[in-house]
């Protein structure tokens, strides 16, 4: 498969009072054309520091350690800010958590989309509200809505909005934080309906990071659980779901024996996942697992590829 996003070896830390907060450590996996890989973990799991890192929006006292990645074969690492201003919206792409409350109240949705593309592309206002009135169709908001302002729309509709801006641009790569958590159940359907139309009929890339299991069933290619900062296992869905090999994803598959129901969270586990400022020594997950051992409390188990393309961090394997 065309590979659109490669991250190799991606250490990341926030410098905070508490000491270094170390976020994403090790993080290592590609994204292909037209697939979506979904990145699953507990809140404070670190797996949206996971997304800003890849979009080079992290704040300024975070520090890249080491790693790359490669967004359809260029350094994204490397770039300066002319650079991603480049491929920002273009190639790269993202849908923010409460993305749906961030459009700004005073400009109609017309206008804020239409925006997005002026600020990238060299065309007119007039083609650049052609377009927003085209994704807003495409998004299924409809482009009688370009007057609208974001209160006369309901919470599903704005944000069908906050894709419909994301992908204006047609980039290659979207990234989506929680893209339907505060929206009621049926909404949440037809969002994921909405995500599934819009990846095959642009052949994009999605990575969709979420804390709800029951969306990755829905819609990921591939897996990557996320705990303490590190990726635990990663695997075809359908191979994760039907042979679950880290204790951390077998124990979310047994408390969630129907993982297409609705509203399924990772807050089962007794016990809490590490502080980020402060992980146990050894396996992230030791602390809470029932397998643990003498090696586990000393020494980080790394990702192996125990059989293709399904890779788990654990002494076990
Ligand atoms: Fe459990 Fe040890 Fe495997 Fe960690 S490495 S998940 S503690 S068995
Ligand atoms: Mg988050």
């Amino acid at each position: 498969a065309d590979i659109i996003l490669r991250v190799e070896d991606l250490n990341m830390y926030y410098r905070t009072k508490e000491g270094n907060v170390r976020a994403v450590q090790d993080v290592g996996f590609e994204v292909s054309k037209g697939e979506t890989v979904g990145v699953a973990g507990e809140s404070g799991s670190g797996k949206s520091s996971l997304a800003l890192t890849i979009l080079r929006l992290l704040p300024n006292y975070s520090v890249v350690e080491r790693g790359r990645i490669l967004l359809d074969g260029e350094d994204v690492l490397s770039m300066d800010e002319e650079e991603l201003r480049r491929i920002r919206w273009t190639k790269m792409s993202f849908v923010p958590q409460a993305s749906m409350n961030a459009l700004n109240p005073v400009f109609t949705i017309g206008d804020q989309i239409a925006e997005a593309v002026l600020t990238h592309r060299d065309v007119s206002k007039g083609e650049a509200m052609e377009m927003a009135g085209s994704i807003l169709d495409v998004v299924g908001v409809g482009r009688n809505r370009l007057n609208s302002y974001p209160h006369e729309l309901s919470g599903g509709q704005r944000q069908r909005v906050a894709i419909a801006m994301a992908l204006v641009n047609n980039p290659k790569f979207v990234v989506l934080d929680e893209p339907t958590t505060a929206l009621d159940v049926m909404v949440q359907a037809q969002i994921l309906k909405l995500l599934e139309e819009l990846r095959s009929k642009y052949d994009m890339g999605m990575l969709l990071i979420t804390h709800d299991l029951s969306i990755i069933a829905e819609l990921a290619d591939k897996v990557i659980i996320y705990y303490g900062g590190r990726i635990a296992e990663m695997a075809p869905s359908v191979e994760l779901y039907g042979n679950p090999l880290h204790p951390y994803t077998q124990a979310l598959l047994k408390a969630f024996p129907d993982i297409r129901a609705k509203r399924q969270r990772f807050s089962f586990l007794p016990g809490s996942p590490p502080n980020l400022a402060n992980p146990p020594p050894g396996c992230p997950f030791h602390p809470r697992c029932p397998y643990a051992f003498d090696r586990c409390r000393t020494e980080v188990p790394g990702l192996r590829e125990v059989k293709p393309g399904h890779w788990v961090a654990c002494h076990l394997y």
